[in-house]
């Protein structure tokens, strides 16, 4: 086998072709030695006279080039003249190829992104395919960097500066056709037709000269007016402020690159961009990013046991029990995904109503071009309804999410083992309620365990599959991979009381409505948690979630932890009031007038009157505080049970699961870069108010623990 990434040969005669093929590898990475290689196969067709065109392709099938590798970026220190250095090397190979005698075409198949889309931008022409795979983007943002090689330049010069800014800050991709339309490509053709297409584009450059207007176009300014400039940049930066709150530094570098360098030649902004970029990479932020980056990929492919000799079960059909908000969530994730799904009920009613909520999710995904409608209409004819148990017979896994109450679910399953063959597996959807315990009641409980998905489940893409003792691992890895299969992210948890994400949010929730309670006001104690990057905070989250249902989820981890939950009559009180939170209309705020983010409520400040024990200034500080170092100690609690395989299985079950900003590395991470030290001397502040503030061992041993595989 080849050990070289690039393979050069000459086609029709006199159009050089580069393959990039990077062995032993699913994906095309810009990594050091592929740099190597492109400097040595651009002397070699340098040298050449016989050459009239250049087209690089993928030799993978879905993938041209994944962007420059993220090892040797999240490794770099933040030295920015290293980094200077590290840019220099690809921008003149990006000039090089901007440099030859003839025309050049990028044919794109699959993922282009980052690097990837920076080297087919010196191409003077890009036809992509329509496979599915195939997209077009400049992520860096999102790993706190802005492109290094041209991105922020040529981007801008080929799609019009608006455009390229939206991409670049957002840091979102785009499928082929929408490239064509903006111009990023030429055009969008099946995959066995895209390298006849590049030949095509080459030959039709290469007679009307077309190549060398391109190529005029990427070296002058763009040409905005004052106000083009000034409005352009006003709307991009306001939209930047609006997503990031200011927290993330890349998407407003990336903006303000652009915006300083768009009306300036080639070279100057070039300039312009690498200083920018050579002050992120290393950066903490970006090492977070990147850090968080592969701790995704580790769970992507973990198989969520350890024995690498225990295959997953085939499952292909998909029983779920009951038609509520969840039930109807999950069955709606199955058959998007093409896998049947049957949805049970107690009634007509209910059914009906479940129907209606997985019809209106996938019109939505239709309105907002994320489904074709005839997917959608492909997806419910998988879906069917039943009232019987008896039509589960036939289903190879059974998922329950009837309503939480311990009693009702023990019967079902009971029920539901006199039609269910015995190798079949059965997982609950409970929140609270010990897969262990439940397990006692059915036939086979290594066949039983708890398969935990987070409202909406639509949006969210965790999902705890929790073992309870007798789990087994093939039915662990079923259905991790099962999870996988309908692009969530599953993360195996050891049973245990709020299993992982509601274990550790409970602490903070709590302190949340203590804090209300020694005088904090509810926006004061949102706002605390927002600056610090939390998506909304801890009284707007029980609005969502629902007062009742964080108070009986709350009941539950807080009895179990009895030594350590702070508790407070609030939540109690609402819910007797009937003020239950977004859904009644009324909770913490009233959502008469915003029904999104609410509004100050003198009705809440009654009752909040009511429960009040003091009535004293507290800081943002020690709300910040009060409010993470619960939660902190919780998951180092975490750890030290052995809850998850994986020290990065607590990060990453936060941040997908609860919001925990991905920038700050997850909460571990966090920790340890505030210093251990640090976080002992403030909770030394906090000790009289309990144990919920006593330093764990771990926490102690923190500091040197390593905290990913
Ligand atoms: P829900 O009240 O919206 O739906 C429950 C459904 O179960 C109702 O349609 C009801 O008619 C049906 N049902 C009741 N008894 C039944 C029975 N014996 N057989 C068949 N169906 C029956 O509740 P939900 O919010 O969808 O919660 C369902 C489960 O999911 C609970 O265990 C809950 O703890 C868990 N859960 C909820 C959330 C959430 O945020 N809502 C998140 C994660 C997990």
């Amino acid at each position: 086998m080849s050990t070289s990434a690039l393979r050069f040969e000459i086609v029709d005669g006199n159009i050089g072709l580069i393959t990039f093929d990077q062995p032993n590898s699913r994906a095309n990475t810009l990594n050091q030695a592929v740099l190597g290689e492109f400097e040595q196969v651009l002397s070699e067709i340098e040298k050449r006279t016989d050459l009239q065109g250049l087209i690089l392709r993928s030799g993978k099938p879905g993938m041209f080039v994944a962007g420059a590798d993220l090892k040797e970026l999240g490794s770099a220190e933040h030295d920015p003249e290293q980094a200077k250095k590290m840019v220099q090397r690809g921008l003149r190979i990006l000039e090089r190829i901007e440099s030859l005698p003839y025309p050049t075409v990028a044919a794109i198949e699959g993922s282009c992104m980052g690097g990837g889309l920076e080297l087919a931008l010196a191409f003077d022409h890009r036809v992509a395919s329509t496979h599915p795979k195939t997209e077009l983007g400049l992520p860096e943002t999102k790993i706190g960097l802005i492109p290094g090689w041209g991105g922020t330049q040529r981007l801008p010069r080929v799609i019009g500066p608006a455009n390229a800014v939206e991409m670049i800050a957002s840091g979102d991709a785009v499928p082929a056709a929408k490239a064509a339309a903006l111009g990023l490509v030429f055009d969008a053709v099946p995959s066995e037709r895209l390298l006849e297409e590049a030949k095509r584009v080459l030959q039709m450059s290469r007679e009307t000269g077309a190549w060398r207007e391109a190529r005029r176009q990427k070296q002058q300014p763009v040409g905005l007016t004052e106000d083009q400039h000034a409005f352009t940049f006003a709307v991009a930066k306001g939209a930047v402020l609006a997503k990031t709150k200011g927290q993330l530094p890349a998407p407003m570098a990336a903006v303000e690159v652009v915006e300083k360098s768009c009306n300036l030649p080639l070279q100057e902004g070039l300039k312009i961009e690498t200083e920018a970029f050579a002050r992120l990479v290393g950066s903490e932020i970006s090492r977070n990013l990147i850090a968080v980056f592969f701790m995704n990929q580790r769970l992507q492919k973990d198989t969520g046991v350890s024995n690498p000799e225990i295959k997953p079960q085939e499952i292909r059909r998909v029983g779920v029990l009951g038609a509520g908000i969840m039930g109807s969530g999950i069955a709606g994730a199955f058959i998007r995904r093409g896998i049947p799904c049957s949805m049970l009920d107690v009634n007509d009613a209910a059914l009906a109503k479940g129907v209606a909520a997985i019809q209106k999710l996938l019109q939505g995904r239709v309105e907002a071009g994320r489904m074709k409608p005839e997917e959608a209409v492909a997806a419910l004819g998988n879906l069917c309804t039943t009232l019987s148990l008896a039509a589960m017979s036939d289903r190879d896994l059974v998922i329950e999410a009837v309503v939480e109450n311990e009693a009702v679910k023990v019967e079902t399953f009971q029920k539901l083992q006199q039609h269910l063959p015995a190798d079949r597996i059965i997982a609950s959807n409970t929140s609270t309620i010990s897969i262990t315990r439940m397990a006692k009641a059915v036939n086979n409980p290594e066949r039983f365990a708890g398969m935990h998905f987070f409202n909406p489940v639509d949006r969210m893409p965790l999902v705890e599959v929790i073992r309870g003792e007798k789990t087994s691992d093939e039915t662990t890895a079923t259905l991790v991979a099962l999870a996988k299969k309908i692009g969530k992210t599953p993360i195996v948890v050891k049973d245990c009381p709020g299993f992982l994400v509601n274990r550790i949010l409970f602490p903070y929730i709590n302190e949340a409505l203590v804090l209300l309670e020694e005088g904090a006001s509810p926006r004061a104690i949102d706002k605390a948690a927002t600056t610090f990057g939390m998506p909304m905070g801890p009284i707007t989250l029980n609005d969502v979630v629902g007062n009742d249902t964080a108070l009986y989820a709350g009941k539950v981890v807080n009895t179990a932890f009895a030594d350590r939950a702070a508790t407070s009559r609030i939540l109690e009180e609402l819910v007797k009031e009937g003020r239950l939170g977004q859904k009644s209309g009324a909770g913490f705020y009233s959502y008469a007038k915003d029904p999104k983010r609410g509004t100050d409520d003198p009705a809440f400040e009654a009752i909040l009157a009511r429960c009040r024990k003091q009535q004293r200034d507290i800081s943002a500080e020690e709300i910040t505080d009060r409010l993470f170092l619960p939660m902190l100690l919780e998951a180092t609690r975490c750890l030290a049970e052995g809850i998850v395989r994986d020290p990065s299985d607590i990060e990453m079950g936060l941040i997908l699961g609860i919001g925990f900003p991905a920038w700050r590395g997850g909460i571990l991470h966090w920790a340890r870069s505030v210093g251990v030290e640090e976080i002992l001397r403030r909770l030394k502040k906090y000790e009289h108010l309990g144990p919920r503030f006593h330093p764990t061992d771990a926490l102690r041993q923190l500091g040197t623990m390593k905290l990913g595989s």
